[in-house]
């Protein structure tokens, strides 16, 4: 095979070696998660604190009342017990049973409240969970797309450069040399197929005397891109 022939192989190698590499940098940029799933875990994440904390606070708030409603409770007691007879400490103990009796009914309204703030908690965490199974569940199978593909250009990638390695075993240095300065100057491309007398890199017409030493097997340079012409 002439060098001129190697060297073309090794390019259409670097072309898709190149192509892959970028498609595989997609491919891992675009597995990260999305803004949608971040958002929709944050929401959850949100929901589970914000009913936590409410069912915190109707359980401090029956606690008390249960702690308040003994306490009204044995005050009663006391009043009805008939064992206390000094009008001073029975009209006391009337004033707090009557202020328990107020607190009582400002806990209870309290109390109300918080289970209302409860019942729109549980909506939301069970809303906020459905939303995040969806988008999980979206994310999850176009990832596996991603990771699918992924994998199958790992396994090219490393077939090809095994491939590349056999090519540019067979060129000498001086061509090799040739080659990778070329390649280094014209943006990784420094051999173009020549289909009849078009360059296939600059798509520009190349003269019939070009043709026929390239064609004999000849280096002959593209006139206007300047690179390394082999018949195809
Ligand atoms: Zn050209």
């Amino acid at each position: 095979m002439s060098q001129i022939r190697v060297m073309y192989n090794l390019q259409q190698l670097d072309s898709e070696i190149k192509e892959k590499k970028q498609r595989l940098g997609e491919v891992l940029r675009a597995q990260k998660e999305t803004a949608e799933l971040q958002a929709a875990r944050q929401r959850n994440e949100t929901a589970v604190a914000v009913l936590k904390s409410a069912q915190a606070k109707r359980q401090n708030l029956n606690l008390e009342l249960d702690s308040l409603n003994s306490k009204a409770k044995r005050s009663e007691d006391r009043l009805y017990s008939g064992n206390v007879k000094n009008p001073k400490e029975l009209s006391d103990l009337q004033h707090e049973i009557e202020a328990l009796g107020r607190r009582r009914s400002a806990l209870e309204d309290e109390i109300l409240e918080a289970m209302v703030l409860v019942e729109d908690a549980e909506t939301e965490k069970v809303v906020a969970e459905k939303s995040l199974t969806a988008v999980e569940s979206r994310w999850q199978q176009s990832t596996a797309v991603l990771r699918k593909e992924q994998q199958e250009l790992a396994l090219r990638l490393h077939k090809l450069m095994g491939e590349r390695e056999k090519q540019a075993a067979l060129l000498s240095p001086e061509s090799r040399a040739q080659y990778d300065t070329l390649a280094k100057r014209k943006n990784g491309v420094a051999v173009a197929g020549l289909r009849g007398n078009e360059c296939q890199a600059c798509f520009m017409t190349v003269s019939a005397a070009k043709v026929k030493s390239a064609e004999l097997g000849e280096l002959v340079y593209c006139g206007s891109c300047g690179r390394v012409l082999c018949p195809v």
